[in-house]
């Protein structure tokens, strides 16, 4: 893989965000891997799809790819929140490349890859409307919020300026892909929770007790559910079921390598 971009496409365009759309996705094309099945090529759709930029003509799976200067940070801005919102409901949102690049060295700096299905609503954050005085005076944008999604879905290619090996990738992939069976957008927020509990602890191996210490801030997300610990518990169990965790002991668990 090849961070640079392709300089001499830059010096066709005048306007500057033509530029790098031109830029980050002829690098996509030339570069990038699908990391469902790992065929070397990913295509442009020919036409303007509605949701999609890219597929893999083996698998099929689609991409939207966003852009942005330096870094990744917190946030990144999407299209209008009512679609955002239609598309994970009737689950045909695509999966989604993030790059962000280095201007004055023509290159990508970071990029990654979150799996659709790590798309739930609360990963999706509602922007002001904008103001009377815009020429879409009222339209709601959205953001995507990136430290709502577990690690597990975002997947670096290159994390500041670093490849990370295809191998790597494409295993990381699989180890969630089992959460594209799970169509119930409340039961997959619950898993995604879950997961997102287990980054925290920050440790390969935890207990029971230190997931449940999260319990409040849980009712807080879930302020109709009077029993989290018993919900928390499910998930585990589904976790293990899928090889995403595995049971060592009674209250213990391990995070699968
Ligand atoms: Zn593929």
């Amino acid at each position: 893989m090849n961070s640079a971009f392709n300089p001499r496409l830059a010096s066709k365009y005048k306007n500057n965000s033509q530029i790098i759309r031109v830029l980050s996705e002829d690098w996509v094309n030339n570069q990038v891997y699908c990391p469902n099945c790992g065929n070397e090529e990913i295509n442009h759709f020919a036409s303007n799809k509605p949701v999609a930029d890219f597929y893999c003509p083996k698998c099929a799976e689609e991409y939207e790819l966003k852009s942005k200067k330096d870094t990744v940070g917190n946030k990144i801005t999407d299209g209008a929140y009512r679609t955002m919102i239609e598309r994970l409901n009737s689950s045909n949102n695509p999966n989604f490349f993030f790059l962000s690049y280095d201007i004055s060295k023509l290159e990508v700096k970071n990029f990654l890859v979150i799996p659709k299905h790590f798309f739930v609503p609360t990963i999706i954050e509602k922007r002001k409307p904008l103001p009377p005085s815009a020429k879409r005076a009222g339209w709601v944008g959205c953001n995507i919020i990136l430290k709502n999604i577990p690690e597990a879905g975002r997947i670096y290619y290159i994390k500041n300026h670093i490849e990370l090996p295809k191998k790597e990738i494409i295993s990381i992939w699989k180890k969630t892909s089992f959460l594209k069976k799970q169509t119930d957008l409340s039961a997959k927020g619950w898993l995604l929770d879950t997961m997102r509990i287990i980054d925290k602890l920050g440790k390969k191996e935890f207990g029971l007790d230190e997931v449940y210490a999260y319990e409040k801030e849980l009712a807080k997300l879930y302020p109709n559910n009077k029993h989290i610990k018993d919900k928390l518990r499910q998930q585990l169990q589904v976790l293990r079921d899928n090889g995403y965790l595995s049971f060592i002991s009674r209250g213990k668990y391990q995070i699968a390598s």
